[in-house]
């Protein structure tokens, strides 16, 4: 396979080496805020150790980090979070190139859904071809392992690095990006300083089906409290119910979404929603024959490419607040709009850099097939490289990010082989 690398054994990128690592990471059931977040942590601490890195573990001094005012926020509750770092020294002379993965899922949902145990890998045909299942398995521990099995792979052929390797696995990803924003304040702070050392990009294999993602627009969960007065239901049109006064707003966002996807950024072209606002969960009421006082709606507001976190805010905010300006009640007791949770800025790398040049390069020679690159509606922590570190990063990885948080997620295991050898390629192209 790694043609570069002909007269080696291919042992490491294939199949049964891949899933073997893989399989004893998938069953660890890593949801985020749960006590296996930090098992999976470990689990693939113990594989760089194993394989000869240099490997830095730290507890992640929660108070001090959430409390930071850039920190990008958390969904669930934490006690514990462990930052991992692996780190390949190389003989100097050239930058360092990251892999970054993380190793948190999200909860499996409704067990009757799936066919099997979710964090029980197993094989079966989907589209006639080999795929693995389980949770984790697309999104994304089947990327992080095809990238670690690109390690193994070079450490196993005698490769000699100049620049370094870096190899983080994080926590927290799916809510926030709680275990990369560790890795810069924390793990860089303390074990590899960037002010003296150069890194020249960051992959992280995220399923993105074999194409480059260069560019994510952002997420920030939001939550709008609506108020209305209660009053026994015989007696409604003397009372206001705080449902009926969401439609308006509901409607309005509906427009406030509709004009802010005209004309998007070229590379999100391809999405029919390039930045989607939608509503996840309500609640109202708390008795049937009441009129309800109060109606909580959270929800996810997609950012534009580009776009400034705080401008964006300010314009949504002020959607709400000229619908609430175009009901009696509502200018009375206006709907408040909080910003809690995940707050996902927008990203973006430059397609011309080099990390992109040589991951289309290495693309290419395993593939024969040009590397496809876009953007992709999600948050994700690519922007926290990029923004918060400064280091160009690319998604890239096995999978179909369609199939991910959803029950029987699956990953096609060729799709496993590829990455695994087209990441060795790419880290023998950026650091030799
Ligand atoms: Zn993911």
């Amino acid at each position: 396979m790694s043609k570069s690398l002909a007269g080696y054994t291919d042992h490491f990128l294939r199949a049964p080496a891949i899933l073997m690592d893989l399989s004893g990471l998938l069953s660890i059931p890593s949801m985020g805020g749960s006590e296996a977040e930090t098992h999976a942590q470990e689990f693939v601490a113990a594989l760089m150790r194993e394989a000869g890195l240099e490997v830095h573990t730290w507890d992640m001094d929660l108070a001090q980090i959430t409390a930071d005012p850039q920190f990008p926020g958390q969904e669930v509750e934490r006690v514990q979070g462990l930052g991992v770092l692996g780190i390949w020294r190389g003989t100097g002379g050239a930058p360092a190139l990251l892999i970054n993965g993380h190793t948190d899922v999200v909860p499996p949902g409704d067990p009757q859904a799936w066919s099997a145990d979710p964090f029980l890998s197993r094989s079966q045909q989907i589209n006639n071809q080999d795929a693995l299942l389980a949770r984790g398995a697309c999104d994304m521990k089947g990327g992080l392992m095809a990238a670690w099995a690109a390690v193994k792979h070079l450490r196993a052929t005698g490769f000699t690095p100049k620049g370094d390797l870096l190899f983080a696995p994080v926590i927290g990803e799916e809510d926030g990006g709680l275990g990369t924003y560790s890795l810069i304040t924390e793990g860089f702070a303390n074990y590899y300083n960037l002010d003296q050392h150069e890194i020249m990009g960051a992959v992280i294999p995220e399923p993105t089906s074999l194409a480059a993602i260069c560019a994510n627009g952002g997420a920030l969960t939001f939550r709008l409290r609506i108020h209305g007065a209660a009053i026994h239901a015989s007696r409604r049109t003397e009372g206001v119910s705080a449902i009926e006064k969401f439609f308006p707003i509901h409607q309005a966002l509906a427009k406030f979404e509709e004009i802010r996807n005209v004309n998007v950024d070229a590379r999100m072209d391809r999405w029919p929603v390039a930045y989607p606002i939608s509503i996840g969960t309500v609640h109202s009421g708390d008795w049937a024959s009441t009129v309800p006082d109060l109606l909580v709606a959270e929800g996810r507001f997609g950012i534009a490419l580009g776009e400034e976190t705080e401008v964006a805010q300010r314009a949504f905010e002020d959607c709400v607040a000229k619908a609430c300006a175009r009901d009696p009640w509502l200018c009375d007791y206006p709907v408040e709009v909080q910003w809690w949770g995940g707050q996902f800025a927008s990203g973006e790398t430059d397609e011309q850099a080099r990390i992109i040049e040589n991951l289309d390069q290495a693309h290419m020679r395993i593939t024969d097939q040009r590397l496809e690159k876009y953007g992709a509606p999600y948050g994700s922590d690519l922007r926290l490289l990029t923004g918060l570190a400064g280091i160009p990063t690319v998604q890239y990885g096995p999978g179909d990010a369609v199939v991910a948080h959803a029950p029987d997620e699956y990953v096609y295991i060729s799709e496993l082989e590829t990455t695994a050898s087209v990441i060795a390629e790419m880290i023998q192209i950026s650091i030799s």
